[in-house]
């Protein structure tokens, strides 16, 4: 079965003041196999953050079918949003919360009861637990990131999305990462991640799809792909 689905998916943004409409998504027809590592590649401005965050339910389509976990999105919006979580691009973090209190926050958000919060366990996870009763700004990058992790987790989503996971982040940092997504993988869980690299979705994804210009041009099992390029 299909994790996500996509339809005809199409995005514009509405310009603001003087700014001109722009189309960046122009009908997206994609299968994301359910326990794959999929890989959403290309250039910067091809669509990538915009595909996701609409996934997520963060960004409004303009039209087309999204179904998360065969939850279309139109018809059953909460269980579709409760089977996605995303590791967004930007490390926005709250400053004076610590690790501990984001969680819990996130929690609530989710609806996530008292008893299923696995605080330390998600943090013991992502190896924060030092670190659960830091005020966020004393945190490091790689900390950070991690913490956004931990986030995306709390609801034990059947989907994780991480956007461009390895921007800015140190080698080391990075093969941690990609051990984690690996053993969350091996797990059950299905990965969708976003790269411009080409290297980075051939050593971590068992499929991927070529965005541009707000349309897939190709889409296929990793293997399949490079023997073509
Ligand atoms: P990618 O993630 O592949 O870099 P994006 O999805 O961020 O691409 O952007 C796709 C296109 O949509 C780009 O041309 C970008 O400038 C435009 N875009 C993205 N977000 C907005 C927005 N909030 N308002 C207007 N245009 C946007
Ligand atoms: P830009 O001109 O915006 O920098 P690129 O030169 O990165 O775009 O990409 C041009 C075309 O090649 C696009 O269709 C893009 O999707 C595709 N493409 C980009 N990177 C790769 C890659 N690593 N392998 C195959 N095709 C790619």
């Amino acid at each position: 079965a299909n994790a996500v689905e996509l339809r005809n998916l199409r995005k514009v943004y509405r310009g603001s003041g003087r700014s001109a409409p722009k189309e960046a998504l122009k009908g997206i027809d994609l299968d994301i196999p359910e326990g794959s590592i999929f890989g959403l590649l290309g250039p910067n401005g091809a669509g990538k953050s915009t595909t996701i965050n609409i996934m997520a339910g963060l960004v409004n389509k303009t039209s087309g079918t999204v179904r998360i976990w065969g939850f279309d999105q139109d018809v059953n919006p909460r269980q579709s949003r409760a089977s996605i979580g995303v590791v967004p691009q930007e490390l926005n973090i709250d400053p004076f919360f610590t690790p501990r209190a984001a969680l819990e926050v996130q929690a609530g958000l989710y609806g996530v009861p008292k008893s299923e919060r696995r605080t330390d366990e998600i943090l013991a996870a992502v190896g924060l637990s030092d670190k659960a009763e830091a005020y966020a700004r004393t945190l490091s990058g790689g900390m950070r990131r991690r913490l956004l992790i931990a986030k995306a987790l709390m609801h034990r989503p059947a989907v994780l999305v991480l956007d461009e996971p390895t921007a800015g982040v140190d080698i080391e940092l990075r093969q941690m990462l990609w051990r984690y997504v690996r053993e969350l993988n091996a797990q059950g869980t299905t990965i969708i991640l976003t790269t411009h690299y080409l290297e980075e979705a051939q050593e971590m994804c068992d499929r991927i799809g070529i965005i541009n210009h707000g349309e897939v041009v190709a889409c296929d099992d990793t293997r399949n792909l490079l023997a073509r390029l």
